[in-house]
């Protein structure tokens, strides 16, 4: 959880994803969570998932490496808040 109260959430494509904003047609963005041994149904535990070098990775990008932050974690939680579909007005 963040400290806007966010959680993973379970993805309906089977893998677990750090917050719903991950959840959109730019999932890509978030490609390190979705290899295929982190699929539920392939990990061992949902905490296997979550304490994995995947999200660790993840998490250090998003807490030190804003450059390489998926879009919608700079904007969606970084100062100023824009919603996604601000940034891909393509996405309506
Ligand atoms: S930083 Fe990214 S992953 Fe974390 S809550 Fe915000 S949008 Fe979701």
């Amino acid at each position: 959880m963040n400290s806007k109260g966010v959680m993973p959430v379970h993805s309906n494509i089977g893998w677990l994803l750090p917050c719903c904003y991950a959840d959109t047609v730019h999932m890509e963005q978030f490609s390190i969570l979705l290899e295929e041994h982190l699929k539920v149904e392939n990990a061992e535990s949902i905490e296997a998932i979550l304490e994995s070098d995947n999200w660790k990775q993840f998490y250090e990008t998003i807490l030190n490496d804003y450059e390489n932050a998926p879009y919608v974690c700079k904007y969606r939680c970084t100062k100023g808040n824009v919603w996604p579909t601000k940034l891909y007005p393509d996405n309506k």
